[in-house]
């Protein structure tokens, strides 16, 4: 099973260029999209859902081509949109039996099977009676997962799914998708770098519409290893710090700035040697595309 994206290009009415020359191979499991606000990865999950169309490139699912095929993908492909509109006054039992039947899921036996089933997956079949719109975030969106598996399909796309989710709910949630993606491809966008270190076994960085980035999330921590130092400085010293090192990112610790710095060497200075996560991955990899580009 694989999914491949082929130079793909977007550029808006308004002369804004989403997608530029965009290639990416993936394959079974979890992938990650990983991209802060505006880089593309809404434009690209709509264009591989055949929501939208691409000035060019291609893409394929197996041996379905998408971007031409389009009720063929259809028929493979489960999508939770970022925004996932307004939910009409209905169950969640009756909203998803409705959904199952535009899905093609004709037979009434078989479409309760579908529903009741998916229902206690994703854990709201105490809540089936309930208005969906009356759902808490994190039911809304194990509501968005059970919609998008209706009729197993082999490719789901999840756009930001965690956003707005309280920590319990986004760990809910994360367990739900965990288990999605063990027969078919997944792939996450998302700005939140956690959700991808805890999830995907593979993933890519995008940043202005290019792959910037792309790998086994271990492999791109690993690259790191050994370069990587952390220090918590006072405000002021701030600016002084951006000047004398590369700082990879910073966040504030009981008030103060913790920073993160990139040296092959021991910097001394007081600060400590650490292990890389993600988050030193990711910042790295848009900083060193922000610099290219401002050069
Ligand atoms: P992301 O999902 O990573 O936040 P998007 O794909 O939503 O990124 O957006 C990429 C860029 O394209 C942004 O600059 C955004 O403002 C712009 N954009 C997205 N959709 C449209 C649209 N329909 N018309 C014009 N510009 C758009």
């Amino acid at each position: 099973m694989k999914l491949s994206i082929n130079n793909l290009c977007k550029t808006y009415a308004n002369g804004v260029v989403a997608l530029d020359d965009l290639s990416l191979d993936i394959g079974l499991g979890l992938f990650g999209l990983l991209g802060p606000n505006g880089a593309g990865k809404s434009s690209l999950m709509r264009t591989i859902a055949a929501l939208q169309t691409a000035d060019s490139g291609t893409v394929s699912f197996d041996e379905i081509d998408v971007l031409k095929q389009k009720a063929q993908i259809r028929k493979v492909l489960g999508y939770l949109p970022q925004e996932f509109g307004v939910f009409p006054k209905t169950s969640a039992y009756k909203l998803l039996d409705y959904y199952a039947l535009l899905k093609g899921i004709g037979h009434k036996k078989q479409r309760k099977e579908t529903v009741e089933g998916l229902l206690n997956l994703v854990n709201l079949y105490q809540d089936k009676n309930k208005n969906v719109y009356e759902f808490s975030g994190g039911m809304k969106q194990r509501f968005g997962i059970a919609q998008a598996l209706i009729g197993n399909p082999k490719l789901i796309i999840v756009d930001e799914p965690t956003a707005g989710l309280d920590p319990g709910e986004r760990v809910r949630f994360n367990n739900l998708l965990s288990q999605t993606g063990e027969d078919r491809i997944v792939l996450l966008s998302t700005h939140i770098v956690d959700d991808v270190s805890d999830l995907c076994s593979d993933m890519a960085i995008i940043n202005k519409g290019k792959v910037i980035m792309k790998g086994a999330p271990v492999d791109l921590i690993d690259a790191l290893a050994d370069r990587v130092w952390e220090k918590q400085i006072s405000k002021k010293d701030y600016d002084k710090y951006c000047q004398k090192y590369e700082v990879i990112h910073s966040r504030l610790h009981a008030g103060n700035p913790l920073i993160h710095i990139m040296n092959e060497d021991n910097p001394e200075n007081g600060f400590v040697k650490i292990t890389p996560k993600l988050d030193d991955v990711y910042f790295t990899a848009i900083n060193t595309q922000n610099n290219n580009v401002s050069k």
